[in-house]
């Protein structure tokens, strides 16, 4: 008997996420996640896989988060020769995500080499864009619900996750002659309420489950039907304030929901004839690459599709790629709605958008996500009167609004209502990834509730044998 689970990344953390699955001497890398947020410690931990690369044998990738994805030029660079697979969307997710991902690489690499003490040792880029199409020449695609060989002992089948487009909990089946497991691996679970994907998919019965657990000790407020209303009364207080409307948000996915929001309300005569500008080139690129996707829209919208083909363009919306015309948007004096990134105003073109804009009250900052606590979002949003960009002092002037959308993570409801199919006494041992020891915990309690008997909170480098 010879099948062994290793934990390389997102134990008791929620970035990192690598899990190594060794069976009959055939090892498998379940996601290849980029470790996030800690400086230091992230990079030493990026730079080191804790296995060997050219030993791993074929990869499987829940989706296209770079926390999930990250790591994957780095490791096809130092050596991996097998298959990548992932559902069709979450390739086209990752070119833009990794290529994005490698130039920023490069460009802080940049900057470091430029304000480095004489002498002192600047570390390489984890990976260059030229790293990232020799990776994407090893992904292998496969759609929702059909099975795949892996390595002799080792198949699975993707399920949708509902959590970003693409996104699939790996349901495994390995053996090693002898004995038979079933694994699910849940990725990261999606909602059971999202205003373009569907539900995440129902999973099969399985003897050992490694769930995510982000939000495992809370639920998410009931999400209000008010939001469009919302946006359109702060939409007409622009207008007559003849002011700019900056709404900062995250490229992929929460973009796209705005879009559709606007759309709808222009389909519905109720959008201000103003121009809405797109002003990142990886958001316009994730918007591209949601239209190719359209059919995995849930029911609903693909329903009215029908009716509109392009749920995220109308009369007035325009996708800037290009720098100067990003430039042109600041001295611009008309009312207009600019759409870009970062979520959390900490990176990317938003915060140009912001610099020429806080310190006038004719103008309108909109948060449509979350902002972790020290970032520019947050100070923006906890009402401070002036904030730093670019190293400089900014006075608040414009009013701040925001808008709750919904998270893309399932809450400990939901998650356990992605649990739900499974008989607890068929499931020899439920493994949390993903979450914080908090979290984990509420988790877990829950569950031992419901009848898991054992619920594991792995370290990470920790592995065992199943
Ligand atoms: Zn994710």
């Amino acid at each position: 008997m010879s099948i062994r689970i290793t934990f390389h990344g997102a134990a008791q953390m929620v970035t990192g996420s690598k899990h190594l699955l060794e069976v009959n001497g055939r090892r498998v890398l379940l996601d290849c996640g980029m470790f996030q947020g800690e400086g230091r410690e992230s990079d030493a931990k990026n730079r080191h896989f804790g296995f060997d690369p050219r030993s791993i044998d074929a990869v499987i990738l829940s989706h296209a988060h770079i926390d999930h994805s990250g790591s994957l030029p780095r490791l096809v660079k130092e050596g991996f020769k097998g298959p990548i697979w992932a559902t069709p969307a979450t390739r086209d997710l990752c070119a833009i995500m990794l290529e994005d991902s490698a130039r920023i690489q490069e460009s802080d690499h940049e900057h470091e080499l430029r304000h480095a003490r004489e002498g002192a040792r600047v570390p390489d880029p984890l990976y260059t864009v030229a790293d990232v199409g020799p990776m994407m020449d090893r992904v292998r695609t496969i759609p929702y619900g059909t099975g795949q060989e892996v390595v002799p002992g080792v198949r699975f089948m993707f399920t949708d996750a509902g959590h970003i487009l693409g996104s699939a909990a790996v349901n495994l089946t390995v053996s090693d002659g002898e004995h038979e497991k079933r694994i699910l691996f849940s990725g990261d679970v999606g909602r059971y309420v999202d205003r373009l994907l569907p539900e995440p998919a129902e999973v099969p019965q399985a003897d050992i489950i490694i769930t995510e657990s982000t939000y495992g000790d809370r639920d998410h407020p009931e999400p209000g039907e008010a939001e469009p209303e919302l946006l359109r009364q702060v939409l007409h207080t622009c207008v007559e304030k003849k002011g700019k409307l900056i709404i900062p948000a995250f490229s992929i996915g929460r973009t796209q929901e705005v879009l559709y929001v606007l759309n709808k309300l222009s389909n519905e005569g109720k959008l201000p004839r103003i121009p809405v500008f797109v002003d990142s080139p990886l958001a316009v690129d994730a918007t591209r690459v949601s239209r190719v996707h359209s059919d995995l829209f849930s029911p609903e919208v693909r329903e009215e599709l029908h009716r509109d083909p392009d749920l995220f363009s109308f009369p007035g919306v325009e996708f800037v790629q290009n720098v100067e015309r990003s430039k042109q948007l600041n001295d611009r004096q008309q009312p207009c709605i600019i759409i870009s990134a970062s979520g959390m105003m900490e990176a990317g073109r938003v915060r140009h958008h912001l610099l020429h804009s806080l310190g006038n009250a004719r103008n309108t900052v909109l948060a449509v996500g979350f902002c972790a606590p020290g970032t520019l979002g947050d100070d923006i949003l906890s009402g401070r009167e002036v904030v730093h960009i670019f190293g400089e002092p900014v006075r608040v002037k414009a009013e701040v609004a925001r808008m709750g959308f919904y998270s893309a993570h399932a809450d400990r409801r939901e998650l356990m209502r992605f649990l739900e199919g499974q008989d607890p006494a068929s499931v020899e041992r439920v493994f949390l990834v993903h979450g914080t020891p908090r979290s984990m915990e509420g988790l877990r309690a829950l569950l031992m509730e419901r009848g898991f008997a054992h619920v594991e909170m792995p370290e990470r480098g920790s592995g065992c044998d199943l």
